[in-house]
């Protein structure tokens, strides 16, 4: 009982398939009916022939059962099964068990069906084609040569011996249906188990997935906050800083404002690189391109990294192919973004040799051209197994050597992150100790051909044009204006921030005045007519926006049509368009300077209130 349950145990094993446990049924089915068939020979006395025909359709079916278990995945032994069944056993039994008046016949059609169970079709179509001409053969054998027919005694036994095949077949017909479809069953079923758990993990997916975008959302409008809130406090003390600086004449207290200035910048920076890379990372960044004069990025990149480059000793060389088109058409402030991060932190990471910035191109094709830029110095370099983490976020490398340099390991990780928005690459050529070199390609559209000449030339000949220079900066200084009959109204819940407009515009003797809330700015917007009002955005209770709204609506307003320009510490990505689209005419970012102040002034109040001046030098 043990030794069955251990076969049938292995001839249905969970590793097969369902084919392979198909021929195993038919096998051990046909294995087993042999022996009442022997038994039934016997009785019947049909001959030794018979019996030894039987036993040995046992050892072939013994052999392929063998065969199949030990290769399940060849298809030999399904074909040896047909082959000997259908070509070789039936008809022989054919002649030795009774001719067409007994039951193998009954056998043959079972042979020609399984064959089509297990084989694929066009072996199926070879073996039983085969197996009908052989069983014509054998009927025209049995009528034309009866003597080489071994017929059974009598009717009764033919009847007899088709009536058991008949049930045989049927059988075991029987039980490879129940078990195909049973084998089916189990399969739908556990499809159906699996995919119920399929679908509870996408919805427990889906749940996840909102919870993060919501955590998302948090976290950028934390990061808005954040920026805003850091930014207003930055903006009163350069503010302030930038008034010490202008009325001040003590020369050590101009000193410590110039380090306040510089800390203060830094920090703006600082903050500026946090919200750009939380930007980044929350797919919220976009691509700003408008058309743009290269010479005026590179001139720009000159003007901040001369001094700290002259600070520290080191040459400061820029080079650039004189070919390269004028105007291009690209992010212009990440352009200058990323060849800043890559000069500063040249100039960082550099004691004493030189920083050199060259600037090539290759044409893409007729109208846009690969911008190529290339940092090099030669400082402290890198080694071979820190360039791996040069680009990951808020990692620096070398903690110990660099602790005295000013950093937060965002650099490099916003760098490669523009560039790739932009379509670009950034790859590093470093030596440790000799220094290094990082390359960024950026694809640029063409916007005028016009070559722009070598920058190092460009820049004598202004500097040889300095008189020329002076008188410009002369009538720069002549826009310097006083507006004392114009009046305006400044609105910002921090009073500091008040202070800080005020201050900024002392010298044009404008009239003003300081509103700390939105309701504030509604009293004086109902009594005095304002030819422009400065608006914070963030303020308790009614913010800036509302605020413009409800200006707008005063039934007895005095300023129904007064320019409204925001004047905010939001510096996020849209900000812009946003406050145009509620009605601001223009915008102010925070930290605001009295050049942005001066000429937004400039360009909206009444004219005839405009005092300009002419400076004395
Ligand atoms: P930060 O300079 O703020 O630390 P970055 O992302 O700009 O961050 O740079 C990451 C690290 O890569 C730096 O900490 C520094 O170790 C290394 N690195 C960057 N540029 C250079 C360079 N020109 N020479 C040597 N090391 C550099």
């Amino acid at each position: 009982m043990n030794h069955l349950k251990k076969i049938y145990r292995y001839l249905f094993r969970e590793e097969l398939s369902i084919k392979n446990k198909l021929v195993n049924v038919i096998l051990s089915s046909a294995f087993l009916v042999q022996i009442p068939g022997i038994i039934v020979t016997i009785i019947v006395g049909t001959g030794i022939a018979g019996v030894l025909a039987q036993v040995l359709m046992m050892v072939i079916i013994a052999t392929i059962l063998f065969m199949t278990n030990k290769m399940p995945d060849s298809p030999v032994p399904s074909i040896l099964l047909a082959v000997s069944a259908n070509l070789i056993i039936f008809p022989v039994m054919f002649f030795v068990s009774g001719g067409s008046g007994t039951g193998i016949v009954v056998w043959m059609l079972f042979g020609a069906t399984f064959t089509w169970l297990l084989l694929e079709v066009k072996w199926s179509i070879v073996i039983t084609g085969i197996s009908f001409i052989l069983l014509n053969g054998c009927f025209h054998v049995e009528k034309n040569y009866p003597e080489y027919v071994s017929f059974l005694d009598s009717r009764n036994e033919e009847i007899l011996d088709t009536t058991i095949a008949f049930i045989f077949v049927t059988v075991i017909f029987g039980l490879i249906f129940k078990y195909q479809t049973n084998s089916y069953e189990k399969q739908a079923k556990v499809l159906k188990e699996n995919d119920d758990v399929l679908r509870k993990l996408n919805e427990e997916l889906a749940e996840a997935n909102a919870r993060l975008e919501s955590a998302s959302a948090a976290k950028s409008n934390f990061l808005a906050n954040m920026s805003h809130e850091i930014r207003t406090p930055i903006n009163a003390v350069l503010g302030m800083d930038e008034m010490i600086l202008r009325e001040c004449k003590d020369r050590q207290i101009l000193e410590y404002a110039n380090d306040i200035d510089s800390a203060g910048h830094q920090l703006l920076s600082l903050v500026n690189d946090i919200l750009d890379f939380s930007k980044i990372e929350s797919g919220k960044m976009e691509l700003h391109p408008v058309e743009y004069e290269l010479f005026s990025v590179m001139n720009d990149c000159y003007n901040m990294i001369f001094m700290r480059a002259k600070r520290k000793d080191l040459d400061f060389v820029i080079e650039n192919d004189e070919k390269i088109p004028a105007v291009l058409y690209g992010d212009e402030v990440r352009i200058r973004q990323i060849i800043m991060n890559l000069l500063t932190n040249a100039v960082k990471y550099t004691k004493d040799g030189s920083v050199k910035l060259s600037i090539r191109y290759e044409n893409r094709d007729d109208s846009s051209i690969n911008l190529i830029i290339s940092v090099k110095d030669t400082g402290i370099g890198i080694s071979e197994e820190n360039k791996q983490y040069l680009f990951d976020s808020f990692k620096r490398i070398d903690e110990r050597t660099n602790r005295n340099i000013e950093g937060t390991g965002l650099g490099l990780s916003i760098t490669r992150r523009f560039t790739v928005m932009m379509g670009g690459t950034i790859d590093v050529e470093s030596k440790l100790y000799e220094g290094s070199t990082f390359t960024v390609t950026i694809p640029q559209k063409v916007a005028d051909r016009t070559p722009i000449g070598r920058f190092d030339e460009r820049l004598n000949r202004r500097s040889e044009n300095a008189e020329t220079e002076k008188k410009k900066s002369k009538e720069e200084k002549k826009e310097a204006f006083k507006a004392p009959r114009a009046r305006i109204l400044v609105v910002d819940d921090v009073k500091m921030n008040l202070n800080v407009v005020k201050l900024l515009l002392k010298n044009t003797e404008i009239q003003m005045d300081l509103a700390a809330s939105g309701d504030e700015c509604l009293k004086y917007t109902l009594e005095k007519r304002y030819d422009l009002i400065l608006m914070d955005h963030m303020m308790p209770i009614m913010d800036g926006i509302q605020a413009l709204h409800r200006i707008r609506e005063q039934a007895d307003g005095l300023n129904l049509d007064t320019p409204v320009v925001a004047l905010t510490a939001n510096a996020l990505v849209g900000a812009q368009e946003m406050y145009l689209e509620e009605g601001f005419v223009s915008y102010i970012s925070k930290p605001v300077k009295s050049t942005d102040l001066e000429a937004c002034l400039l360009r909206l109040l009444p004219e005839d209130k405009i005092i300009r001046e002419q400076h004395e030098d």
